[in-house]
């Protein structure tokens, strides 16, 4: 009998298997993990151990979930969260305490932003936002009392690829946690917690699901942080529920290869648009032109289906080529199968003003695209046919 440990699983396999119950073997148990779709369980008499209830992010279906997805991020534990800004809020508030500060960077999701800017200082938090670049002026922004660098990457919605390598040798050396949302690259393309993070979130919503049909979160990080994630949850109320979480594993089948198809895609898509007299810019970070791409090439596994276009005619001609198009649809969110293209300043980036999302990086006229996973001849044949 051979006593060779089995050999560690990739990516692409753990996103089946990973954390697998022993009992999914058993003879008769079914290939497709049964819903509990229950909010009560039994209790044993004369004891609180045990106890079930998925608000507790304890539902069954959430448990197998998240072993694998800690799997996934290369992490102690994961916990699952009904949604990407649940996690974003309870990832912060099981670090931050009224009178500590957290510096972040000022390239984040506008609905991250707001949550930083209007919630947290109202709850005694101070915030700072600095240009990630600039690593000068926010080593400058550190104070005594600064507990966390939160920090985004790749960028929603202009593609920047951040290295981690300088932020985290600071967070490290004084004790501060590093926290990246990672969303817009998935465990596939990018995993933090190798590059000096502490603590990763996901917008679950987005790649992890992937069919534009389930809402999500997910927090990933030390056995005893995400514990402290698991009561805030808990106590704020942001725990899926198990339906969600039955979906979001059947999605979570297909992550590796719809990224690697929303990769090529993405790919063709950009070097196609970078040709077109019609097309002033194209950000994507697997382009040589792209101000990140050795940071890109050096430090993620594949430059992700997420880019975006700027016009030459800027926003006059961004109605017109949005209502041509045939494939590609205009809606908000991202990293489904489908591909969407949406203009930040109608949606993420909503409430910055004009002069802001300019000096972001997103002038009027940006339009951000999510590639699917449609055939690349198609999705460039819509585009060319619509900017014409
Ligand atoms: C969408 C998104 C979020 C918020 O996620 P929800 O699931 O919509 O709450 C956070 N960060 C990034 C980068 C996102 O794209």
């Amino acid at each position: 009998m051979s006593t060779r440990k089995p050999r560690p699983l990739a990516l692409g396999s753990l996103v089946l298997h990973g954390g697998d119950d022993p009992a999914s073997r058993l003879s008769d148990a079914p290939v497709v993990p049964a819903l509990f779709q229950s909010v009560n369980y039994l209790q044993e008499v004369g004891t609180a151990d045990g106890l079930r209830y998925p608000r507790y992010g304890n539902s069954p279906n959430a448990e197998a979930l998240q072993k694998r997805l800690a799997l996934l991020d290369g992490a102690e534990a994961s916990v699952l969260l009904s949604s990407g800004m649940g996690a974003t809020a309870c990832a912060l508030l099981a670090l931050l305490r009224p009178g500590d500060h957290l510096l972040a960077s000022s390239w984040i999701y506008g609905g991250t932003r707001a949550l930083l800017e209007e919630e947290f200082t109202s709850l005694g938090i101070e915030v700072s936002l600095v240009d990630p670049l600039e690593t000068r002026v926010w080593r400058k922004a550190l104070r005594s009392n600064t507990r966390a660098v939160f920090v985004e990457s790749p960028v929603n919605p202009t593609c920047r690829v951040l290295d981690l390598k300088g932020v985290s040798f600071v967070t490290k050396h004084e004790g501060m946690a590093l926290v990246v949302d990672s969303t817009f690259a998935s465990p596939i393309n990018f995993r933090p917690l190798e590059h000096g993070a502490d603590v990763v979130i996901h917008s679950a919503t987005k790649y992890l699901n992937g069919h534009h049909d389930v809402l999500g979160g997910v927090v990933s990080g030390t056995i005893p942080y995400v514990e402290e994630v698991r009561k805030k949850m808990m106590l704020w109320g942001q725990a899926p529920d198990p339906f969600a979480a039955w979906l979001l594993e059947r999605g979570l089948k297909t992550l590796d290869v719809r990224v690697q198809r929303q990769n090529d895609n993405a790919m063709q898509v950009a070097e196609w648009a970078e040709g077109r007299r019609e097309i002033r810019r194209v950000h994507y970070p697997g382009l040589a032109s792209h101000p990140d791409h050795a940071i890109a090439k050096r430090t993620l596994d594949g430059f992700g289906g997420m880019m975006a276009i700027e016009l030459a005619g800027g926003a006059r001609t961004t109605d017109r080529m949005l209502r041509r198009l045939r494939l590609f649809r205009h809606a908000p969110s991202l990293g489904g199968v489908d591909s969407l293209v949406s203009e930040p300043r109608f949606t993420s980036h909503a409430h910055y003003s004009p002069a802001e999302r300019a000096r972001l990086g997103i002038p009027d006229g940006f339009l951000r695209i999510s590639i699917g996973i449609e055939h690349a001849d198609d999705l460039i044949a819509d585009l060319d046919q619509a900017i014409r």
